[in-house]
């Protein structure tokens, strides 16, 4: 098994993860939250690191990415495992369960990407900094071919492991998934402020950056909330587009789908502040 970047032993042969916000302290044969990082032996071994569950050739708007490398298709590979836990993930048989999957090396990718004509490869369907190992010698192997790297991520990740990958990394869509602290706690299981840490530090880089929320009903369609965060992204700056896309029930979640008049609500106070808003999934 292999080991895991960005971890420190702790005492009684337990390990502290610094890959998340989490900082999982993981006893001897336990794994992290993510449920892919296990402590064998005092070390801690990465469970997914090279083993692929997903993988397509996407247009780049399905990521959703609209401004960046418009038109052109993106080879897009997923692995197991997520940091976050939301009660209506589309992708919960590879986020919360270990599918089978098959090994494959970066070389790999970047040469399916080539054979495939992408500009780009994804790393996507699953959160890609857990299982990080692999998203950074997949982001050096393309960048050394001169292919886009893109990740789809819920911006999860500590400053430091960041700051490692962001060198790779051409374009980024980072979810957001309510601009209210309390009910990203509850819903997710994560901080609000970290995931607004990591969207400050990638829009303050060279890596094209775009925002989505998926607007769920009581979590993230609050006029209020959306109006905020809308502020608080255009001070970054005005131009980072923002993907407002409709839920439908998924795993967990059996709420009703978000209405499209409620979307078109969401995105008109958006627009006041932001000079690219997109409604998805209509
Ligand atoms: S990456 Fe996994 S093990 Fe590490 S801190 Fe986050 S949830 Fe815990």
């Amino acid at each position: 098994m292999h080991m895991a970047d960005w971890w420190e032993p702790g005492s009684n042969g337990s390990v502290r993860c610094l890959m998340c916000p989490h900082g999982c302290v993981v006893a001897p044969g336990k794994r992290g939250r993510c449920g892919v990082r296990e402590n064998q032996s005092g070390a801690l071994r990465s469970l997914n690191r090279g083993l692929v569950t997903s993988l397509a050739i996407d247009p780049i708007e399905k990521k959703p990415l609209r401004r960046y490398l418009p038109g052109t298709a993106t080879l897009s590979a997923g692995s197991f495992g997520c940091n976050m836990h939301c009660a209506w993930c589309q992708n919960h048989s590879i986020s919360q369960a270990a599918p089978a999957a098959r090994t494959l090396s970066p070389e790999q990718i970047v040469e399916m990407a080539r054979r495939a004509d992408c500009p780009s490869v994804a790393l996507t369907y699953n959160e890609p900094s857990v299982f990080y190992e692999w998203t950074l010698d997949v982001a050096r192997a393309a960048r050394r071919e001169e292919l886009g790297v893109v990740l789809v991520t819920n911006g999860y990740i500590n400053p430091g492991p960041l700051s490692e990958l962001l060198p790779f990394v051409t374009a980024m869509n980072i979810d957001l998934k309510s601009f209210d602290e309390k009910k990203h706690r509850k819903w997710t299981g994560g901080e609000l402020r970290h995931v607004t840490r990591t969207i400050g530090t990638v829009a303050r880089s060279d890596c094209h950056l775009e925002v989505t929320t998926l607007v769920v009903p009581g979590v993230s369609d609050d006029p209020g909330d959306i109006e905020a965060q809308c502020r608080w992204l255009a001070g970054l700056s005005p131009d980072i587009p923002l993907h407002l896309t409709r839920y439908f029930p998924s795993w967990r979640a059996s709420a009703p789908a978000t209405s499209p008049d409620t979307l078109r609500h969401l995105a008109q106070i958006a627009r006041k502040h932001l000079n690219y808003v997109y409604i998805g999934n209509l």
